[in-house]
C-alpha cells in the first residue's frame, strides 16, 4: 500500500554523503564504516484533501550519511568477493539511500480522517523515520557483512 497522493510523493527524501580517513571508526569493524551523520528534513502542515477526502501531510527528509575508512579504501573487501571495501561501503549507502526513497511506502502521511488524527501522526514521524532507518542499517550490516 502507498500513501502518496495525486500531487507527488508525500515523503521526498535527499541523501547525501560524505567519505573521510580517520584513524578509529564509529563501528567496531576494521576497515570501513558507513552510519547516519544526521537526519533532519522538514514537515508540511496538515492540509485538506478534496480529492481523499482526508486529511495530509508532505514532508522533506535530509539523510546525511558518513562514510569512514580507518584503511585504504581501494584494498580489497573482506565481506564482498571481487570489491574493494570503497565499493562495499557503497552497497551500505545503497541500502540507506533506498530505505530513505522507499520510506513513502511505510509511513503513512495521508489518509487522516481529521486534523488531530494527522497532527498526531507528524509528531510521530521521526520517530518512525528513526526506526526504519534503523532497521535498514541492520538489514544491510546482516546481508552485506561477513559474520
Ligand atoms: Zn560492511
Amino acid at each position: 500500500m502507498r500513501y502518496s497522493d495525486a500531487l507527488g510523493l508525500a515523503i521526498t527524501c535527499r541523501t547525501q554523503v560524505r567519505e573521510v580517513r580517520v584513524s578509529k571508526t564509529r563501528c567496531s569493524i576494521q576497515g570501513g564504516c558507513t552510519s547516519i551523520d544526521s537526519l533532519d528534513g522538514s514537515l508540511y502542515r496538515c492540509e485538506y484533501d478534496k480529492c481523499d477526502k482526508a486529511w495530509k501531510f508532505d514532508a522533506l527528509i535530509k539523510l546525511s550519511l558518513l562514510v569512514e575508512y580507518s584503511v585504504d579504501p581501494s584494498l580489497p573487501s573482506s565481506s564482498t568477493p571481487g570489491a574493494t571495501l570503497r565499493q562495499h561501503e557503497m552497497l551500505h549507502v545503497s541500502d540507506f539511500t533506498a530505505a530513505c526513497k522507499s520510506m513513502n511506502s511505510r509511513i503513512k502521511t495521508g489518509g487522516f480522517a481529521s486534523a488531530s488524527a494527522c497532527q498526531a501522526a507528524q509528531a510521530d514521524f521521526w520517530n518512525k523515520v528513526r526506526n526504519d532507518l534503523a532497521a535498514a542499517r541492520a538489514r544491510s550490516h546482516k546481508n552485506r557483512d561477513r559474520h
